[in-house]
């Protein structure tokens, strides 16, 4: 019997294409995926099965971008998540229990802080902050409760390093399982799994997409690992959106080209603040003068594309050059194709209070410069004219 259009509509020109091998994995914009008869889906419960199920269980175009990431950080697994804070919940939550401790790095991003000191402790997490000194001697920080040690190197915003080696094996040495927010490196310059670490985090948002148009998180480590913490993302419900996916895996493929640039611009600036008088500090790992340059070179193979300076000025200098920027956009967030500048005060790090900047090492008259694929000498052109 003819049924009617409005019916047709729904069924036909769906499903795969079997004749068409793209290229690219296309965007499987589906919430739900469909079984031949009740003995598929009972093999799919059975776990016998190739199918998809649902897609905040699993889609192939979020598996695309999680293959990659697991290929670039030389992973044996990898998730991708809604967020960078969406992956650090769905590890933090996914690994600790009542009664666990946490230890934490004060150097790391704001938000990270927030959520731990906001919220951890409800669940009965007891939480430690340890300095970049005390991570300098990691062993003593832990004991029988500790399970998860959580750092950045090069931390935000700051750019100081801790030595990845050592954490990882006084972490090893006393069963805690230990997660490096590798967002500024990236595994282009850094490759922390190789270093020991048990879980690297991403905020992919930043240079894995590379183009400030996905919000986006990732996780990589070990099958057992991973496998734990896809049941947490999938039950905690922060997945990534299939068309974000795709826009994450595109940008993945350009990682390498993309850094190459970010790495040798950022040094090029780096090297000219620090013959400016107006400047109190410059803060790039790739810089001699940098206080954990001998720590970056152990364990990075290029220093990456963020650069931190004080301004002699302080605040009001450091004010003054972020309203007079010409090029340089002024915005929160990073790793993408264009420059862009942001104050830790008054961003990552609003409302600390002079305590806590301090212990994040963090001054009121630093500005930080995500730098872009602009040609380096118009960069260096707009940060001389913004500071006359
Ligand atoms: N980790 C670092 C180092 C970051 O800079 C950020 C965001 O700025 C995050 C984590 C959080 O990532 P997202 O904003 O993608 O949730």
């Amino acid at each position: 019997m003819p049924r009617h259009p409005h019916t047709e509509v729904l069924h036909q020109g769906e499903g795969a294409c079997d004749s068409a091998m793209p290229l690219n994995r296309p965007i499987y914009a589906t919430t739900t995926f469909v079984f031949d008869s009740a003995a598929d889906v009972e093999a799919f419960g059975r776990g016998d099965s190739d199918r998809y199920l649902y897609s905040r269980y699993a889609n192939p175009t979020v598996e695309s971008a999680e293959v990659k990431l697991a290929v670039l950080e030389a992973a044996e697994a990898a998730i991708v998540t809604a967020s960078g804070m969406a992956a650090t919940t769905t590890a933090l939550f996914g690994l600790l229990s009542p009664g666990d401790e946490l230890v934490c790095s004060s150097s790391v991003y704001g938000g990270t802080l927030k959520l731990i000191t906001r919220w951890l402790d409800r669940f009965g997490v007891r939480v430690r902050f340890a300095t970049l000194e005390e991570l300098g001697d990691p062993g003593p920080l832990l004991n029988a409760k500790t399970k998860v040690l959580w750092f950045e190197s090069p931390a935000n915003p700051t750019l100081r390093c801790a030595d990845i080696r050592q954490v990882a094996s006084a972490c090893r040495a006393h069963g805690v399982i230990s997660v490096l927010d590798n967002t500024f490196a990236t595994p282009f310059n850094q490759q922390p799994l190789a270093l020991g670490v048990d879980l690297v985090m991403h905020s992919a948002t930043k240079f894995l997409n590379g183009h400030s148009d996905v919000t986006a998180g990732a996780l990589a480590g070990s099958h057992a690992v991973i496998d734990r913490l896809r049941d947490a993302r999938t039950l905690f419900g922060g997945v990534l959106d299939p068309a974000a996916a795709y826009a994450l895996a595109r940008g993945m493929k350009t990682l390498a080209v993309r850094m190459l640039l970010h790495n040798s611009n950022a040094l090029r600036i780096a090297e000219w603040l620090s013959g400016e008088r107006r400047v109190a500090r410059v803060f790039y790992p790739g810089l001699p003068s940098h206080p954990d340059y001998a720590i970056a070179r152990g364990q990075m193979t290029a220093f990456g594309g963020m650069i931190c300076f004080e301004m002699a000025g302080g605040y009001d200098a450091a004010c003054r050059l972020f309203d007079r920027l010409a090029l340089v956009q002024r915005a929160t967030s990073l790793g993408g194709v264009e420059s862009l500048c942001s104050l830790p005060v008054l961003t990552s790090h609003y409302g600390f209070t002079d305590e806590q900047l301090q212990e994040a090492g963090v001054t009121r008259g630093m500005v930080r410069l995500s730098v872009g694929l602009e040609q380096a000498d118009d960069l260096i052109a707009d940060l001389d004219q913004a500071m006359a």
